[in-house]
């Protein structure tokens, strides 16, 4: 048996709890929602009001120049770059993962169309989270040239169609939105490789929850959220990767002038950019983006091996606890069990989800609701202690017992949910 104890005596000897200072969170708030929004890193506010009265307020219009407002997709790229196990000079922030899907995608689909003209499927999941769907049928609107989407359910599906040798491209997310399931992005991208597919990671959720090897692993490109585990804030631009061997063989087609060469030749024909930069549009988000740095030097200050293991600690510790604690409320747990193959969520489906999870938030505790019927965790263990997930525990049980989840207030939805 677990007790509440034994997590406090958890708590003292972490490494990472001094972490948690780093971040602005309410007081009697458990937040287990930091894999759909990040909690705020509390260096966050000060920059934000240097950006705004020094950068924007003081120094006008050349804060371009003088606060390096031009580099920051590539400077703050760089610094991610370190969280994914890429180099320098290999990744941008810019846009949204919506955004960037569209464009590594139609780069893979041309550099394809070259060697490959018959390969004509893009395979993607069911349970993908559903933007990704929508770009990839979008696309294929777009282009018109006898594209179609297969839909996997899992990984004998993906098997069968590579052997087709019909696939040009294969878009994957590293791990899973709802139930938390995590490839082996070296297997799978073996795999693909070896039936002359390219591969697209969709990084979300993935991205500062678990190690990330994209080089080593040899993959082709990969996109992903700043505002998730890497608390870049509310809607923060959104990391692209491309694997330098892709980087100059096409160009991606919403080529705006920030792609360019020379975007202050003024030219009138698009040229390119060398390398990564081609894979901007247009102006940024500059006051959003310039806070991402804050997310990103906490991370740098530690290390995501021990992100990892304190991470499946807290998912074991979540899921042993609700069998220890709720096995009597017919709570599904839909993550996988293995460590090899579990992000860093715990999803549970129940038919009375979605006011459950409200009559928690109510409590206190803040996780969130996916379609269908599904209870989601998410576990960020640089601000989270082990015996917050004893207390979270303890007040679904409470939710439970008293079947406080039954209250008509409990079922109104909101616009977002
Ligand atoms: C959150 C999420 C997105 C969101 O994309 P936006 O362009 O930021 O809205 C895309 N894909 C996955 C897998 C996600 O989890």
């Amino acid at each position: 048996m677990i007790n509440r104890e034994q997590c406090l005596a958890w708590d003292k000897e972490d490494q990472l709890s001094k972490f948690k200072d780093h971040f602005a969170l309410p007081e009697g708030v458990i937040y287990l929602d930091g894999n759909s929004l990040g909690a705020q890193p509390k260096s966050a506010t000060q920059l934000a009001q240097q950006v705004l009265t020094q950068e924007w307020g003081t120094d006008l219009i050349n804060s371009w120049n003088t606060a390096d407002w031009w580099g920051l997709p590539t400077r703050l790229g760089d610094k991610v770059a370190q969280l994914i196990g890429a180099d320098a000079g290999e990744t941008v922030i810019t846009d949204s993962t919506t955004l960037n899907l569209f464009k590594v995608l139609s780069a893979a689909l041309n550099i394809q169309a070259e060697q490959f003209p018959d390969r004509k499927v893009i395979v993607a999941e069911k349970d993908a989270f559903p933007t990704d769907l929508y770009i990839i049928e979008g696309l294929i609107n777009q282009i018109d040239k006898d594209y179609q989407l297969k839909l996997i359910e899992n990984n004998d599906d993906l098997s069968k169609h590579l052997e087709s040798q019909k696939v040009a491209a294969v878009v994957l997310s590293h791990v899973n939105y709802r139930t938390g399931y995590f490839y082996d992005m070296a297997e799978i991208n073996a795999e693909i490789h070896a039936n002359n597919a390219l591969v697209i990671w969709d990084l979300c959720h993935s991205v500062g929850a678990v190690p990330i090897e994209l080089k080593q692993s040899n993959s082709d490109f990969a996109i992903g959220c700043t505002y998730k585990y890497l608390n870049g804030g509310p809607g923060s631009p959104a990391l692209l990767w491309v694997n330098p061997k892709h980087q100059n063989r096409f160009w991606q087609p919403l080529s705006g002038w920030w792609g360019h060469q020379q975007p202050f030749e003024m030219a009138q024909q698009y040229q390119p950019s060398q390398g990564i930069r081609r894979f901007l549009c247009g102006t940024q988000p500059i006051v959003s983006m310039r806070l991402i740095e804050c997310g990103l030097d906490i991370f740098l200050a530690t290390d995501m091996q021990s992100i990892r293991e304190k991470s499946l600690k807290m998912t074991d510790l979540f899921m042993q606890l609700m069998q220890q604690e709720c096995s009597a409320f017919n709570f599904n747990l839909i993550t996988p069990e293995q460590h090899h193959y579990r992000g860093s969520h715990v999803s549970y489906r129940h038919e009375h989800g979605y006011a459950i999870i409200q009559a928690l938030i109510a409590r206190g505790v803040i996780g969130d609701y996916r379609e269908p019927e599904v209870l989601r965790f998410g576990i960020t263990p640089l601000y989270l202690k082990f015996v917050d997930i004893w207390d979270a525990v303890q007040h679904l049980k409470e939710v439970m017992m008293h079947s406080e989840w039954n209250n008509k207030k409990y079922q109104v939805r909101g616009t977002v949910t």
